[in-house]
């Protein structure tokens, strides 16, 4: 590719680049998007999207048509021990009823091709090596890219982008941020998780099933895990399954996730055909960076969106529709901060950013680490769900705290003591 100057270089063109460029375009700014990928891609999802995704999908103007291949959801059916429990998504004014699922190599591929017809202007099978620094501020000026081939190779001479604004939105390991110096950090929740698809007779199922309780497994005194297995039928006559694990057990890191979701499958009914005569693909994994992991959120003209920022909900461990918002509140900033006339200007406007996440999810996810640790205790963790499980009423409340899914204005009691909660837990 050629040498490109633009006000603005988005490194990633997953929800959080692709939905950046969007807005980005909408408002008249200059940017480039590159994505080492070509689209469409697979990644490793459950692809399984909450009325919170779909609020963003919404407001971004995304179809979703049925007849496109979209999937629709009623809610979640929770599953514990022999027990499981159908709750309808909560009714809010905020957000939708219905909750989507899409195959990520389809979601991904439709939301580039969204951000084009407004304009946007994603290059494709080009990937960031570095960032190119001042070398005395350590301002970023832009990157240094290379077109990579359809395997992934590198191909052609390095080139260098040079932009006054870098968003580095490429995902959960983030050469950008970290080739930048900002690192995760290992004080915060972070899960693995592992996904496989099944051809299935369940693939219509229109509800988001979660079974939660996972067992390590351990001949004699198995362990109950903090996290949940799921089953997300995908409308097209397949199931993504698969399972997360979150970093406050004593077995995080010791266990083989693979062979734990090959012996969940195992144990689960034969018709529902989670063999591998049945498997389609292979089973794939990745970390979920959780509750603000990597931080500052701005600094230098770099700014993290996504998961490169850390935004998975420590609660769910859901990152669509957080890489979505991330995007949805910078543009807006990203256009006012490009109008100053000099980096000083720049930088004090480009701190709404990190305070309108912090102000919009700080607290949430403060009370997300919080519950992170609980939940690594196996008898909080069966207490929990045992309990909750035969109380329908209280588990209604705890789906609207785990999915975010509240009112901010008029809402239910159990709404307003959530957002209270999430209020009054400091901001981290
Ligand atoms: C197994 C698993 C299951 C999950 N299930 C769900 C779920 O059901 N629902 C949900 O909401 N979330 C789920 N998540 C989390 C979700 O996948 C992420 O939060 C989401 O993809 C974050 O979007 P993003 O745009 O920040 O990053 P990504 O989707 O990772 O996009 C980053 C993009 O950057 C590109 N890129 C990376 N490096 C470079 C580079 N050097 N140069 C150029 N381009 C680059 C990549 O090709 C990619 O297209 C799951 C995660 C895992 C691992």
């Amino acid at each position: 590719m050629s040498a490109h100057d633009a006000d603005v270089l988005i490194v990633g063109a997953g929800p959080a680049g692709a939905t950046l460029s969007a807005y980005l375009s909408d408002l008249g700014v200059s940017c480039l998007s590159i994505d080492k990928s070509r689209f469409p891609r697979e990644k490793v999802c459950g692809d399984g999207l909450t009325p919170r995704a779909t609020r963003e999908i919404q407001q971004l103007g995304l179809a979703h048509d049925s007849r496109d291949g979209w999937i629709r959801n009623h809610g979640l059916r929770l599953v514990v021990g022999r027990r499981s429990l159908e709750l309808p998504w909560p009714e809010l004014s905020e957000y939708p009823s219905y909750g989507l699922v899409r195959s990520r190599a389809q979601f991904d591929a439709a939301l580039v091709t969204h951000a084009r017809a407004r304009g946007a202007e994603i290059r494709e099978g080009v990937s960031c090596v570095g960032i190119v620094r001042h070398p005395l501020t350590g301002r970023a000026l832009g990157a240094r890219v290379r077109s990579v081939d359809a395997s992934g190779r590198k191909v052609g001479s390095e080139e260098t982008v040079s932009a006054r604004l870098v968003i580095a939105a490429d995902g959960v390991g983030s050469m950008t941020a970290k080739s930048f110096g900002i690192h995760p950090n290992p004080k915060r929740p972070i899960g693995v998780a592992v996904r496989t698809y099944f051809e299935s007779p369940r693939s219509d199922d229109p509800w988001l099933e979660s079974w939660l309780e996972l067992w390590d497994g351990k001949p004699g005194a198995s362990q109950l895990l903090p996290g949940y297995g799921w089953i997300f039928g995908g409308g097209d006559g397949t199931c993504n399954v698969g399972l997360g694990i979150l970093n406050s057990s004593k077995q995080f890191g010791s266990l083989d996730y693979r062979a734990l979701l090959r012996a969940w499958c195992r144990a689960m009914p034969a018709e529902w055909q989670f063999d591998e005569h049945h498997q389609r693909g292979k089973v794939l994994g990745a970390a979920l960076p959780m509750g603000f992991s990597r931080k500052p959120h701005y600094r230098n003209s770099l700014a993290l969106l996504g998961d490169a920022g850390g935004l998975v909900n420590p609660f769910n461990g859901e990152g669509i529709a957080y890489a979505m918002q991330s995007a949805r509140v910078a543009a807006p900033i990203i256009a006012e901060a490009l109008k100053a006339p000099n980096v000083i200007g720049l930088d004090r406007a480009m701190q709404a950013y990190p305070q309108a996440l912090s102000q919009d999810l700080g607290g949430y996810y403060n009370l997300g680490r919080v519950f992170v640790k609980l939940i690594g205790n196996p008898r909080v963790m069966s207490l929990a769900t045992r309990a909750g499980i035969s109380v329908p009423a209280l588990m209604k409340v705890i789906v609207k705290l785990l999915a975010n899914l509240t009112d901010s204005e008029h809402g239910a009691v159990e709404d307003r003591v959530i957002n209270a909660l999430s209020r009054w837990t400091p901001s981290a």
